[in-house]
């Protein structure tokens, strides 16, 4: 039996909306309307279109959308000169400097002068050990998607056999933290791992954040599991054409698979919409409002 598709665009859009909702109750119980500066150093393209989507969705529900575009000579001085003022910034509640940052600028000193409670990326090393021990964090965003998505099928993850194939800090680790925090039994696979294969075909939910196209095959995957593909690849396909591909042969794995997320249309656009739930939890910690 094919697989369900779990359509990341809708379930995306919900928690945009969810987020539209929270930003009016903010405004209501609080006169909060939460903010979020991105700053963009450089020209990068793909850079350029990430940050004019993730301005638009921020005022499309309702919070305030602060913009910083610096030309790629800036200094690092300056940069941290800009995140210390942000830091400062009553209205500006979430803070997101665009990776990557020009070679002359050390992204980890920059990414560490946030303010812990701003960091929606969740980068930082304070969020990182308060993810791990269990206090209240902003966690990074595309892990955060990928268990909604999880979750969207597999609402109980208690017990779930669950593989991580990839231990990247923005990804991966994580990935393996949230859902050891939901009660999974957690594996993080990575490059060294002795018979991948052999190991994802013990999961009930398999995460593929990789950056290999199209790497985990059909018989890697346990009958009736769900698949996760964080990957996101740009392929040229032999007839010649671009396309996007996973890390997940795609078509194979949903003949076997229950559940999997499609590549575009899965985790991509759960990326975006936690960047603005975030930006949510950042103003409550700051303003010690419990969920
Ligand atoms: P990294 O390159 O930082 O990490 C890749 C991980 O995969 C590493 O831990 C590496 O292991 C592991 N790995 C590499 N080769 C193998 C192999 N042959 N077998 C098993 N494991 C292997 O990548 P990211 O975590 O940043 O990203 C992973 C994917 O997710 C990429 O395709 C990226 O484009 C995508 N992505 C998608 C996002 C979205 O919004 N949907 C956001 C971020 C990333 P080791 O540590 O041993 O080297």
């Amino acid at each position: 039996m094919a697989a369900q598709v779990i359509d990341g665009k809708a379930i995306a859009a919900e928690v945009r909306a969810e987020v539209a909702r929270d930003v009016k109750a903010l405004q209501k119980s609080h006169d909060l309307t939460p903010g979020l500066a991105v700053v963009l150093v450089g020209e990068d393209p793909a850079s350029q279109v990430y940050v004019r989507n993730k301005a638009a969705q921020t005022v499309e529900t309702g919070m305030q959308s602060f913009e910083y575009k610096l030309p790629a000579d800036t200094s690092e001085y300056d940069i941290l000169a800009l995140v210390q003022r942000l830091n400062a910034n009553k209205n500006v509640n979430g803070i997101l400097v665009q990776l990557p940052l020009p070679k002359h600028v050390n992204a980890e000193k920059v990414l560490n002068s946030i303010d812990p409670d701003k960091d929606v990326d969740g980068f930082h090393p304070t969020n990182v050990g308060r993810l791990w021990i269990g206090e209240r964090a902003l966690v990074p965003c595309t892990p955060t998607g990928s268990a909604i998505l999880a979750k969207k099928v597999i609402p109980d993850l208690r017990g779930v056999n669950a593989v991580v194939i990839g231990r990247s800090n923005i990804v991966g680790k994580p990935m393996a933290a949230l859902l050891l925090r939901e009660s999974c039994t957690v594996t993080v696979a990575h490059s060294k791992t002795k018979d991948l294969p052999a190991v994802c075909r013990g999961a009930d939910l398999l995460v593929a954040a990789v950056g290999i196209p199209e790497m985990v095959k059909r018989d890697w995957i346990k009958p009736g599991a769900v698949v996760i593909d964080v990957g996101i690849n740009r392929i040229t396909t032999p007839e010649g054409k671009n396309k996007l591909v996973g890390d997940v042969a795609y078509a194979e794995c949903a003949e076997v698979a229950g559940a999997i997320t499609p590549v575009p249309g899965g985790v991509g656009p759960m990326t975006i919409a936690c960047l603005l739930q975030n930006t949510i939890t950042a103003a409550k910690i700051q303003y010690n409002i419990k969920d």
